[in-house]
């Protein structure tokens, strides 16, 4: 199948993609007034400006592709037109013939289809259609229980949904909507052979959405073979940051870093501001000694990578969300689809390697158009990795030296003593950081989420 893209003029101002737009509200969608009923319970007032572009296309049946970071509101952007197709199809009967799955959504992992089925829950509480998610590295058995139920929306990770099929407990033959979320990631991730297995057992009569932070050209090749004519909604600036975060880059070397992140969590307690954190690394051994460092220097820290069991990762992200951890210590497959608002403050331990990846993990803060303060902290040996997130953003990064005074804790002349987010008057001799406006900030970190463990067997409506 060979594609023409339609391009959406999105109006000039509408380019930030995190703040709701003003002009449309959700009752302009003509949604059913059950889905309007779980999105002002939600406190949504207005859709966000990818809600507002993507939602109508999806109404109308169009293949789309969705260029929209972390953060934006794409999630709802196509879960609520989703529930609106579908609904027609709801049905109060027990049997699982009359449950067949009718929407389909890929993630890369499975903390996002956790997170995505949460939403999809939520949203259709007040309809008979259900939602359940399925994900590797957990036991079969109640996930096989909730597809043999029946479920219309199902959210699965690729690995595991082909075990279901295998096993054919999951029948794909009556999909009409199929989602890939976070597409690039699933790319990266090696998942493209998964994905064209899924996509040959699902009707070529469906609907297919694409969402992808950055639209790259493996990107644009996928939805050429499995999209049809679809619109492009481009909200954000592409392979930008929100314009909400405000970024900058401390040239540190790599035996400093951890104290370094000492430093900027004191400073920014002087300031009134969180200490709430997600700090990046490279690698699941760095990630799990960063976090035990850390510790050791009084600051309550988590590790959240690839070797953690779920049931860890359940409580470390539980624990965060609480509150009972400021600093979450993460490798980025872990940190993916992980939904925190308000996230006041990232920081990126190590440069990753790919510079979208810097875009992924820097959209943890700056959400739905709260304020967000992204930190890098950069050794000589990463200057080209710097080079290459700069030019995929197309901007320079504003590079900030720490100051170059004599050492005593905590004082001026402290080698990391400085006072980012600070405008007023720095010590003499301090170079204090001018990029962010005097602010005491409330971080808004949500209540605890329902045990992520119950979700194994989808969702009860509450
Ligand atoms: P997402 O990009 O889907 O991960 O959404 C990011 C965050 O924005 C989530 O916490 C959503 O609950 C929230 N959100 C989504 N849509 C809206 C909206 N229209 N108004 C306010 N918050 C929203």
């Amino acid at each position: 199948m060979t594609n023409t893209a339609t391009e959406i003029n999105i109006p000039s101002g509408a380019a930030d993609s995190s703040t709701p737009s003003a002009t449309i509200t959700f009752a302009d969608f003509g949604l059913d007034p059950k889905i309007q009923k779980a999105v002002s319970e939600q406190g949504y007032n207005t859709p966000t400006p990818i809600q507002a572009q993507a939602i109508p296309h999806v109404l109308l049946g169009k293949d789309l592709m969705g260029a929209a970071q972390t953060g934006t509101g794409k999630t709802a952007a196509f879960v609520l037109p989703i529930i609106q197709k579908i609904l027609r199809h709801a049905s109060s009967s027990a049997s699982p013939a009359r449950h067949p799955i009718r929407a389909l959504v890929l993630t890369p992992t499975r903390e996002l289809a956790v997170q995505v089925a949460e939403n999809a829950a939520s949203y259709s509480k007040h309809t008979d259609l259900r939602a359940a998610v399925v994900y590797g590295g957990v036991d079969m058995k109640e996930q096989v229980a909730t597809l043999r139920n029946g479920v219309e929306i199902l959210i699965a990770t690729p690995g595991r949904l082909l075990d279901h099929i295998g096993s054919k407990v999951a029948n794909l033959s009556q999909v009409e909507i199929l989602v890939l979320d976070e597409a690039d990631r699933m790319l990266d991730m090696g998942f493209l052979p998964d994905l064209q297995r899924i996509i040959d057992l699902i009707p070529a009569q469906r609907q297919t959405l694409l969402f992808s932070a950055t639209f790259s050209p493996e990107i644009k090749k996928l939805a050429q073979s499995y999209l049809r004519t679809p619109v492009t909604v481009e909200v954000a600036r592409q392979n930008a940051a929100a314009d909400t975060v405000k970024q900058v880059v401390h040239m540190v070397s790599s035996a400093d870093k951890q104290r370094a992140i000492v430093k900027i969590l004191e400073a920014r307690t002087r300031q009134g501001l969180s200490r709430q954190c997600i700090i990046f690394t490279n690698s699941r051994l760095g990630c799990a000694r960063l976090a035990r460092a850390l510790e050791r220097d009084g600051i309550k820290a988590g590790a959240i990578h690839g070797d953690k069991s779920q049931g860890e990762r359940t409580l470390t992200l539980d624990a965060f969300k609480s509150g009972a951890i400021e600093a979450l210590v993460a490798t980025d497959v872990a940190a993916r689809g992980l939904d925190i608002p308000d996230m006041p403050c990232v920081i990126n331990h190590e440069l990753p390697f790919s510079a979208e990846d810097f875009i992924h993990r820097i959209g943890r803060t700056g959400r739905a158009g709260s304020k967000g303060d992204a930190i890098a902290l950069v050794d000589d040996g990463e200057k080209r990795l710097l080079d290459d997130i700069e030019k995929l953003m197309k901007r320079k990064l504003e590079v900030k030296p720490l100051p170059d005074v004599k050492t005593s804790p905590g004082q001026p002349s402290d080698p990391f003593f400085y006072m980012p987010y600070e405008s007023g008057a720095a010590p003499k001799g301090v170079d204090a950081v001018k990029t962010a406006e005097p602010e005491v900030k409330k971080v808004g970190i949500t209540p605890a989420k329902p045990a992520v463990g119950a979700l194994l067997g989808g969702f009860k409506k509450k």
